[in-house]
């Protein structure tokens, strides 16, 4: 497996033509963006390495792909998280359910400070500087197909968590890349951009009105569902909806549009069984 290449579909999305890059596509198991962030940890030798600790959400992404990644590279995974809800607890889905599968543990209380030589600490969410390997392949990918076709003036959308995978892209890209906050809001996002690198961070889209994340929100319903209707792919609730509804305001802003949009599907699929679950029982009535 190379974990790399993944294509380049057209969509065309409430009357936009955008171009699709579907990391979700990168393999059934290590996909997205997390599979690009810990890109690093798969590819190159750890000698003394046995043993991986991480923290963060016990439904999150970045969780499942590193229970993926130690599965592949024979090391023991423990993960540290705040609390789990009950009835995660009660009925395993999703994330955390395939995580448990590939044989993480889960520990529900603070992530341990000293760690033995052993162990190697991994930042919640992928938010490290050693992301940039694999972003900066995903950035050669993108150069590539935009020389084969031509695409001089593209612009390059993806919303954000941490702003790793944006940060990390503008860095290696000639191209402007946009984005928006969906974890937070647009000062934090900002602050988490410095954290990594002071300079050529990427445009922060507006959002038009605040979100919490992993609030249900029926905008968010409507947007995955007609996503799904118009274009056949399925893409994640917690950042694409928002994505989407961002980036769409940003285009019906824009005078005359001459550049193309390449939006970068960044994975998170299994995600949405806990979250349709929660949708279904939320609007059912309603849509
Ligand atoms: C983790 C994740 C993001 C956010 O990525 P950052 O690098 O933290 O900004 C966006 N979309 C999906 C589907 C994710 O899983």
């Amino acid at each position: 497996m190379t974990y790399t290449n993944s294509p380049i579909e057209k969509i065309n999305f409430n009357n936009h033509e955008i171009f699709v890059k579907r990391d979700d596509l990168l393999d059934v198991d290590f996909s997205g963006n997390k599979a690009r962030k810990f890109y690093y940890f798969l590819k190159h030798d750890f000698p003394n390495i046995t043993n991986i600790v991480s923290h963060g959400s016990a439904q999150s992404n970045a969780m499942y792909s590193l229970s993926v990644l130690c599965k592949l590279r024979g090391w023991k995974f423990d993960y540290y998280v705040d609390h789990i809800a009950s009835y995660i607890k009660e009925s395993p889905s999703g994330n955390y359910k395939e995580a448990l599968k590939n044989g993480m543990n889960i520990h529900e209380e603070e992530f341990p400070k000293q760690l033995d030589e052993n162990t190697m600490f991994i930042n919640e969410g992928g938010a490290l500087k050693e992301a940039q390997y694999g972003l900066e392949l995903l950035a050669q990918e993108i150069i590539t197909w935009a020389e084969q076709n031509c695409y001089e003036n593209l612009k390059v959308f993806l919303p954000s968590g941490t702003g790793t995978t944006a940060l990390f892209l503008q860095k290696f890209l000639p191209f402007p890349v946009l984005t928006c906050a969906c974890v937070g809001d647009e000062k934090y996002l900002e602050k988490q951009f410095n954290d990594l690198e002071k300079t050529n961070h990427p445009i922060i889209l507006q959002r038009k009105k605040k979100y919490h994340f992993g609030k249900l929100y029926k905008e968010f319903y409507e947007t995955h569902k007609d996503l799904l209707e118009q274009t056949n792919i399925e893409f994640d609730f917690l950042y694409d909806s928002l994505g989407f509804i961002v980036l769409e305001d940003y285009l019906n802003s824009l005078e005359d549009n001459n550049s193309k949009i390449l939006y970068i599907h960044q994975g998170g699929i299994l995600g949405n069984v806990s979250m349709i679950e929660r949708y279904k029982h939320k609007y059912e009535k309603e849509v």
